[in-house]
């Protein structure tokens, strides 16, 4: 355990602002203890024992009264001294008992200051450190479920475990490059090539499972763009279930960018209907107009809806040229056919042609699972209840960056036979994978390297 990165100490309220039955502020540093037996005019408390009492500020006002806890480093949440007051509730009290605490030598806290210094003091890795921020921002049982398995650590010895494949193929491979005489011939060898499939395979699964849990945390963002009346609001309602979108009959009434945000068994869904996309003299709607591209631009998918009764356009140059022109490579668009109650079209999906086409009738509420279905297959959204990890792009990142730099080893290694080439680019997958938990240094792997060959040539 390393001993705390840094003297200062630091205060802020933990628990959320407002009024509420208790308020905490957490303090973390050396000063704790003393600030803790000031405040509550006592010589000494035992460690994590609730002490119940008045608190005072320096000038001796009573401030309030409440429970005072006092866990030292290191078993504490930052791994520093760490005192806690819980006391009333109240944005005044909270306020008035936060500034003494400051008067008494604390530091406002920075965001995520204790979550930084847990990290420091090795009381969190990266990944878990994240994993708490996610739990408290779940917005699904699935999505806090996932931050729990990863706060206890199961993504991180998932990653720990890929590193320390990595980093023992390595020093395997850079033995077999340094020291020739050895006539490791770890080319023909087939442990290499074996390791690094096994290598590959795992670090497909955990990614998987990662994607799974990143989508249900952060979800995906869909467009619904068309002219108006063609029944985005509709589809908006008919998506969200209930009334939040202004449905009439009189076109453009959707005027600027309306958000609407629902789940997809847990995966959040971000909608936005965008202002009827048209040209305009409108100041207002021209300006909606502006903001609806950039939305395209950024979305997980596009929605072009038609008014089936109106057009037999299944095409998306047809429907918005425009569209097709700005993103001429766009392959995440899906053509909606809305209002087939009017026409003769069968409901569902159609994959025959280059873009799919869903027919439906937003206004009917029918069809509306098919296209549900829809955008949770583009994603690759599996839906299941089983468990997967709290991820976030970050670690996606990282995930897939090492697994380049495996089959770009790989690559080496079976066309090349480039021992020395194989050997950096697990370098650089193991790099990558640290950056997950925080956790790899090139010292560490020096180390690993000499304590494992004792080669005493
Ligand atoms: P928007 O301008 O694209 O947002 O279109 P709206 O959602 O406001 O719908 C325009 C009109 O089409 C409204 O009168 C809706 O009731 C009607 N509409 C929407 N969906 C359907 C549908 O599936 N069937 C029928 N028959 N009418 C619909
Ligand atoms: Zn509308």
């Amino acid at each position: 355990m390393s001993s705390t990165h840094t003297q200062e100490t630091i205060a802020a309220l933990a628990t959320a602002p407002g009024r509420g039955g208790v308020g905490m502020i957490r303090i973390s540093g050396p000063l704790s203890q003393q600030i803790g037996l000031q405040l509550s005019q006592r010589s000494a408390m035992k460690p994590r024992y609730a002490h119940y009492g008045p608190w005072y500020d320096a000038q001796g006002r009573l401030l309030d009264e409440g429970i005072c806890l006092w866990f030292p480093a290191p078993h504490s949440f930052t791994g520093e001294d760490v005192v806690e007051l819980q006391g009333h509730g109240g944005p005044v009290l909270m306020d008035r008992l936060l500034q003494s605490v400051l008067a008494l030598g604390a530091r406002m806290a920075r965001p995520g200051e204790f979550s930084e210094r847990a990290f420091l003091n090795d009381k969190l890795d990266l990944a878990q450190a994240e994993a708490i921020a996610d739990l408290i921002e779940a917005s699904s049982q699935q999505a806090a479920d996932n931050a729990l398995r990863s706060l206890q650590g199961e993504f991180s010895q998932a990653i720990v475990a890929l590193v320390e494949q990595v980093t023992q193929l390595r020093i395997y491979v850079e033995a077999a490059i340094d020291f020739p005489e050895e006539e490791i011939d770890f080319i023909s060898d087939g442990k290499v090539s074996a390791d690094l499939a096994g290598i590959i395979a795992q670090l497909a699964k955990v990614k998987a499972s990662a994607t799974q849990g990143a989508l249900l945390r952060d979800g995906m963002t869909v467009v619904l763009a068309g002219r108006p009346n063609a029944g985005k609001s509709s589809l908006l309602n008919a998506l969200a279930g209930r009334e939040s979108a202004i449905v009439t009959e009189i076109a453009g009434t959707t005027r600027d960018v309306l958000r609407e945000y629902i789940h997809i068994e847990g995966m959040p869904v971000h909608i936005v209907d965008t202002a009827g996309l048209r040209e305009t003299q409108d100041v207002v709607e021209r300006i909606g107009v502006e903001r609806a591209w950039s939305e395209i631009a950024a979305a997980d998918r596009v929605l072009l809806l038609v008014d089936a009764s109106e057009t037999q356009a299944t095409d998306p140059y047809q429907i918005w040229p425009e569209f097709v022109e700005r993103f001429p490579a766009s392959h995440k668009v899906t053509v909606i056919r809305n209002k087939v109650d009017k026409t003769q079209e069968a409901l569902g999906l159609d994959v025959t042609a280059s873009t799919p086409i869903i027919r439906l009738a937003a206004k009917h509420q029918q069809g509306i699972d098919v296209l549900r279905e829809h955008l949770k297959q583009v994603m690759g959204f599996q839906g299941t209840t089983e468990g997967h990890f709290s991820a976030r792009r970050r670690h996606l990142d990282a995930l897939t960056q090492a697994e380049q730099a495996l089959y770009e080893g790989r690559y080496q290694l079976e066309n090349l036979g480039a021992g020395e080439l194989l050997a950096e680019d697990l370098r650089r997958a193991q790099q990558a994978l640290g950056e997950i938990t925080g956790a790899v240094s090139a010292d560490d792997l020096l180390g690993k390297i000499f304590s494992s060959f004792c080669i005493g040539k």
